[in-house]
């Protein structure tokens, strides 16, 4: 079983960090086989631009998306960290599904309708908030990211959501209360 951790947070001292760090630690203990994509360190190239549209003619995928691409291909599991913003993902991780998640790879649009192309692969998501749960459950905007990110994004290219977590309020929550959510990562069967 490989993974592969999709992590989107541009603070190496940002409670996101700490999460990676800790699922990261956890997967060592667990001696799976892993690899990390940290989208701000390799200076991931977030705008889906001409070029790319040429990705169903043959070799002409640009190199850093055939990259991608194959490391996703390789992987079992993605776990995905990242702060939610502006009630969604940060704008480098929507540039990765914009343009690694290409038609053709991810999906494809046939007689039937549109078919997922990464079937068998899971996906776990990992999300911190400012907002309290109590704001997120009473105005639905927990429900809404959950329906977004799994019919409209991972389950709409056949990938299965097997966990999505919130951390919520971590900005205002106690350092105790902020290291109790790092252990729970500890407890989870990936
Ligand atoms: P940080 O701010 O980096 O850290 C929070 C605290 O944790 C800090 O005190 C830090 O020192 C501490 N910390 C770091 N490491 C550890 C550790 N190992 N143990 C214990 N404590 C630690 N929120 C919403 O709910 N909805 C929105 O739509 C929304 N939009 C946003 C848009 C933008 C552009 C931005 C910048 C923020 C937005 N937010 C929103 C808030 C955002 O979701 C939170 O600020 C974010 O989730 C907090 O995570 P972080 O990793 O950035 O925390």
């Amino acid at each position: 079983m490989k993974y592969l951790i999709i992590y989107a947070h541009p603070n190496p001292k940002s409670f996101n960090h700490a999460i990676k760090e800790q699922v990261e630690t956890v997967l060592k203990k667990q001696k799976k086989q892993y690899s990390v994509r940290d989208l701000y360190m390799i200076k991931w190239n977030p705008v889906l631009g001409g070029a790319d549209f040429k990705v169903s003619e043959q070799d002409k995928t640009p190199e850093d998306i055939k990259k991608e691409q194959q490391f996703i291909k390789e992987a079992d599991v993605l776990i995905i960290i990242h702060p939610i913003w502006w009630f969604g993902m940060p704008a480098v991780l929507k540039g990765y599904i914009d343009r690694v998640f290409s038609a053709g790879f991810a999906y494809q649009y046939g007689p039937e309708g549109i078919k997922g192309l990464l079937s068998g692969k899971r996906v776990v998501i990992i999300n911190t908030t400012g907002g309290t749960q109590e704001d997120y459950l009473k105005f639905g905007f927990k429900d809404a990211l959950i329906k977004v990110f799994k019919d409209g994004i991972y389950e709409f290219c056949a990938m299965k959501i097997i966990r999505h977590v919130f951390f919520f309020a971590v900005p205002s929550i106690s350092k105790e209360a902020r290291e109790k959510m790092l252990a729970e990562i500890d407890g989870l069967d990936f």
